[in-house]
């Protein structure tokens, strides 16, 4: 304990590896940076968490912080298919591998459609605080189907705008499975957990449609696809209430996984880190990843992660 009240972190101690457990002197400060799925999971496994989990499992609880794997949201992502007047082809060929070796250019080089994003909003939002993106896919370089798939396509290109709701109101958490570190923790993402949330996607699946419809799209036919989800089939295709039951089925998780250790001020009992990234109650110990986020930002995570431990 310092004269402040806080504890200080001293020693930095491995899982044990080949039976010995391994241990550093912390003379100045360590920055936790294992990212919002792992973050939790080390400071939890090292006694900084909510009180009641850490006894549950019999680790001595160093800080009780109820904040710690709470807050655990990123952005739900919904693909909306549509079709194309182009061939059915498929970019993975001896010629397209030689032309990339070669080169460096080719569809091997390419994000395809995915190089063009965009950020709305739309009717619960204004411009300055966007809440749909809007990503398209296509033209990526990928792998012919097998012969099943081949039979089924319709010969026609497809292309997807896939709609992220980008300040999901649901929340989920990261907890712990047992005291042993080598047991991975339960992830429980209760994503489109909260209505608003199934509402927004819905309503970014219409700005999609809209998008379909442009002048500008239309002189490819942009057409939206036929095939439709077999456990929404009691809605009609495609009205409000089919997008609300095949965001359930079909909605993806965006990779941006935030939250878990949140930044804000101490008059928020649920915040773990202040806005300069130090650990409440803990001296000498940050965490400076994709968890201090206490909300998701509007549009992809990884730049401003980078400027968060930068
Ligand atoms: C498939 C995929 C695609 C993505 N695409 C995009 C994109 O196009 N644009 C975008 O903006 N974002 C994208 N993201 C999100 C972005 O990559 C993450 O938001 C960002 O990397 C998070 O940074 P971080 O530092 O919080 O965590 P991470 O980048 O996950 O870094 C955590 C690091 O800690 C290490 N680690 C974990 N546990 C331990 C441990 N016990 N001991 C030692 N090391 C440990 C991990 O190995 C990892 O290197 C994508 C993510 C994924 C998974």
């Amino acid at each position: 304990m310092t004269r402040e009240g806080c504890h200080k972190l001293v020693v930095l101690e491995y899982p044990p590896q080949d039976g010995k457990v391994s241990t550093i002197n912390v003379s100045r400060e360590v920055v936790v940076s294992a990212g919002a799925l792992k973050t939790p999971f080390i400071l939890k496994h090292s006694g900084i968490g909510p009180k009641e989990e850490l006894e549950n499992f019999d680790i001595t609880v160093v800080k009780d912080l109820p904040g710690v794997g709470e807050n655990f949201h990123y952005h739900p992502t919904f693909p909306v298919s549509f079709t194309l007047n182009d061939l059915d082809e498929y970019d993975d060929s001896w010629a397209v591998a030689v032309e990339y070796l070669t080169f460096r250019i080719g569809p091997l080089s390419s994000t395809g459609l995915t190089q063009v994003v965009g950020v709305l909003s739309n009717n619960d939002t204004t411009d300055e605080w966007p809440n749909v993106q809007l990503k398209p896919a296509g033209y990526q370089s990928g792998c012919a189907p097998g012969e099943i798939d081949a039979l089924k396509s319709s010969g026609k290109r497809s292309v997807s705008i896939s709609v992220g709701r980008q300040h999901p109101g649901s929340r989920g958490n990261i907890t712990l499975r047992s005291s042993n570190v080598t047991d991975k923790p339960v992830f429980s993402g209760n994503f489109l957990g909260e209505q608003e949330d199934v509402d927004g996607l819905v309503s970014g699946v219409n700005l999609a449609l809209k998008l379909a419809e442009t002048e500008a799209l239309k002189a490819w036919n942009l057409t939206l696809s036929t095939t439709t989800l077999s456990g929404c089939a009691d809605y009609h295709y495609p009205s409000d209430e089919y997008w609300a039951c095949a965001v359930k089925y079909d909605t993806a998780f965006g990779h941006h996984y935030c939250g878990t250790a949140k930044m804000g001020n101490s008059s928020d009992s649920m915040v773990v880190v202040d806005p300069q990234l130090r650990v409440s109650g803990i001296s000498g110990l940050r965490v400076a990843d994709a968890s201090v986020m206490p909300q998701v930002t509007s549009n992809n995570i990884a730049a401003p992660v980078m400027m968060i431990e930068e």
